[in-house]
């Protein structure tokens, strides 16, 4: 089956842009949010992607303008889903907010609906019940900055109809995006599956004093061609990112690496404003 009518639910930070890079492809986007305030940030952060589109997709002012106009907004979920072939859910990471997301929209979409998640952590087997059509669900992960890093993680459950599934990479295909399907639920999806590994691996030989930054980056990069190595990675993740994950992983585990490396990232990092790339200076200056 091809989608031709999608509804996002949730337009925060990435589902602002999943709405907006499905209608810069052509599709006529319906965007679902709690309320007006929600509905006023979502256009306004919307409308601020067309300047990024103009530059990355070389887009005229016209295409722009006709991508946005594509998309309708609204704050009842049956009024914005009633036809939907396809609803991707991009609401909060939290279990309950999201079950009961589930719960009311398998009420009021038509059986024909696919749902599929942008959940970074959570699994779809987790809310496959609540769906009420676990056959018809799936997740569909995007990447921040969505019109440059254009990948999209398709996994199945267990229970996730193969058509569904090869559909939904279809469609992904059809909406700018490189589709990377996954047969088995994973946490973390391929990418985190490598690349966490790796930035922690990095960062214990940091805080083990084995090597300098430079000196792993170079390592890394020079032994595998890479562009880039984990440290420079974590300056573009974002250091506070990276010391939350680290606090959240020493208290589950008490390793005293991680404890130390949460102490370094604060107070040599977080503290003295070096957050990442973004603010300039980081683990390198920018
Ligand atoms: P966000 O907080 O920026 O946006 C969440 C949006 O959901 C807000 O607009 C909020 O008003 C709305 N919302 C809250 N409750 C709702 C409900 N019951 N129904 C509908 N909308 C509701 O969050 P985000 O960063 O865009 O993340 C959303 C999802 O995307 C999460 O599952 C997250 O794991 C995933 N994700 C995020 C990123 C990222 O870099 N931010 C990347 C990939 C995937």
């Amino acid at each position: 089956m091809d989608y031709q009518s999608i509804t996002v639910a949730g337009s925060g930070v990435l589902g602002s842009q999943i709405a907006y890079q499905i209608a810069f492809e052509g599709f006529d986007v319906s965007v679902y949010d709690i309320n007006d305030d929600a509905i006023k940030d979502a256009k306004e952060r919307i409308a601020n992607l067309k300047p990024r589109y103009q530059k990355a997709a070389k887009a005229s002012e016209a295409d722009v303008n006709a991508a946005y106009n594509r998309i309708s907004f609204h704050t009842d979920l049956s009024e914005s889903a009633r036809n939907a072939d396809l609803v991707i859910e991009a609401i909060p990471e939290v279990v309950d907010i999201k079950t009961d997301f589930y719960k009311e929209l398998g009420q009021v979409t038509p059986e024909k609906t696919v749902f599929a998640t942008n959940s970074s952590t959570l699994m779809p087997s987790q809310f496959a019940e609540a769906t009420g059509r676990p056959a018809k669900f799936l997740a569909l992960h995007f990447a921040n900055e969505i019109w440059k890093n254009n990948t999209a993680e398709i996994m199945k459950h267990q229970g996730t109809d193969p058509e569904v599934f090869d559909d939904v990479i279809k469609f992904a295909k059809a909406i700018g995006m490189v589709a990377l399907p996954l047969h088995k639920e994973q946490p973390g999806y391929i990418l985190n599956s490598l690349l966490v590994p790796l930035l922690e691996a990095a960062q214990k030989l940091l805080v083990k004093e084995v090597a300098d930054v430079e000196t792993i980056d170079k390592t890394w990069m020079l032994a595998t061609g890479a562009p880039q190595g984990p440290f420079a990675i974590l300056d573009v993740v974002g250091i506070k990112t990276a010391y939350n994950i680290t606090l959240a992983k020493a208290e589950k585990t008490g390793d005293q690496e991680f404890k130390k490396l949460a102490e370094l990232l604060k107070t040599e990092y977080i503290d003295k404003g070096k957050l990442g790339k973004e603010t300039g200076e980081g683990f390198y200056t920018y």
